[in-house]
């Protein structure tokens, strides 16, 4: 019989197995196609932030730039050496109209409790520090400026991951799992991403279509901070000497993972060249689209012991921000499995009895 074996070898997956083999438990991962091609964290945008509602929210954003920061040494190895990481430390700037200034102002009392070290502003005020903006429209604004949110790499960071949990002694293997019940293990952690419903029908994680474009601006502003203007739901960053630049269209059920295209010209395009008025002459060069692990309940986290399996653990249902929590959740699952409850974060808010007794947790501040 197996010690513990982890459906999905994803972010969440090389996570949970670099920290438990940490602990010396025997790890065996099965991953059904180790290319990726179609899960969550390549097709992601890589960032990491503090900026959310919800404590424990906060807090994992606040892990992830801890052990991000460390990474090199942390998951340094005997073959490959330290792992090279690209992160850029450019920081957030979440935008909020009048109709989402009350929810934010009440977050930052949760952002100030958590010790974010987050900057608010007034909308008047925020050319002072992005001179760059319109703030037409805006309420108020979130921001960091000191190099603690940012993004990084995902295949680099995802690599830097399985490699060491390897190392720690975890066997990454190329297998589907068709029902839980098909495997023979102490322990069984379901880290299947947006597939979590084809194998736990009581949990309502779905592949969620987002877009993301590619463009190019004459004008380029390498500075500029990845940037969520909630008054439209249209988010953006430097990658390059290009920018990338998400549609808030989303789809469900969706057939095949080609980009919406027309999603560019009729609400994409306007929205950056409202609030950024340099992108009027941006050019579109490319674009693709991944799924979200949308949780349909409540847009959060579903983390911790099924409660109608004997030995059935979950992570999933991250809703856009599963790689920055993927240090914090590999983290608590860990803590919980070896010592029966969690050590750092309390992420038992989190957990799936909430879901099964239909108790809505909502993250607003989903990108
Ligand atoms: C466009 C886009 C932008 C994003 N931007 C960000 C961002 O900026 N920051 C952030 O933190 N997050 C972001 N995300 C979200 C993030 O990518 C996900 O939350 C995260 O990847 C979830 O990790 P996971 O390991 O659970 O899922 P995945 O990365 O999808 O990995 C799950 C793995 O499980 C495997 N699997 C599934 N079922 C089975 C089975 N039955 N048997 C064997 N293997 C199985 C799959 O093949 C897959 O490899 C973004 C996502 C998208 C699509």
């Amino acid at each position: 019989m197996n010690d513990i074996v982890i459906i999905g070898g994803g972010i969440i997956g090389a996570s949970t197995a670099y920290f438990l083999s940490k602990t010396g438990r025997k790890v065996c991962v099965f991953e059904r196609d180790p290319a990726y091609k179609k899960a969550s964290f390549p097709l992601s945008l890589g960032g990491f932030r503090r900026q959310f509602f919800q404590k424990e929210n906060i807090l994992l954003g606040k892990f992830a730039k801890e052990f991000i920061f460390q990474l090199p040494d942390l998951l340094e190895t005997k073959n490959d050496g330290k792992p090279t990481v690209s992160v850029i430390p450019n920081g957030y700037l979440l935008l909020f109209g009048p109709e989402h200034a009350q929810e934010q102002y009440e977050a930052l009392k949760n952002h100030k409790a958590c010790d974010a070290e987050t900057k608010n502003v007034k909308a008047e005020e925020l050319k002072k520090f992005f001179p760059w903006i319109n703030a037409e429209g805006l309420e108020t604004a979130t921001f960091t400026n000191t190099k603690i949110e940012g993004w990084i790499d995902p295949h680099m960071f995802h690599a830097a991951l399985k490699n060491k949990a390897i190392e720690l002694g975890a066997n990454f293997e190329k297998k589907e799992i068709k029902k839980i019940s098909d495997i023979n293990a102490e322990i069984i952690i379901s880290a299947a991403g947006c597939w979590t419903n084809e194998l736990l029908s009581d949990i309502p994680v779905f592949p969620q279509k987002h877009t993301i474009f590619r463009v190019k601006c004459p004008n380029h502003i390498s500075e500029m901070p990845l940037t969520g203007d909630l008054s439209t739901g249209v988010y953006w960053r430097p990658e390059g000497k290009e920018y990338l630049a998400g549609s808030p269209n989303s789809k469900f059920d969706a057939p095949d993972l080609e980009p919406e295209w027309n999603d560019f010209e009729d609400i994409v395009w306007p929205a950056l060249a409202k609030r950024v008025p340099v992108f009027e002459q941006l050019k579109l060069t490319g674009g693709w689209a991944g799924y979200y692990d949308c949780n349909k309940l409540d847009n959060n986290a579903i983390v911790g012991k099924h409660p109608k399996m004997k030995n059935v653990y979950l992570a999933t249902g991250f809703t856009g921000r599963g790689l920055m929590q993927a240090p914090g959740i590999g983290r608590g699952l860990t803590e919980l499995i070896t010592t029966g409850k969690y050590q750092t974060i309390d992420l038992s808010s989190f957990s799936v009895e909430r879901i099964l007794s239909d108790k809505k947790r909502t993250e607003p501040y989903v990108l």
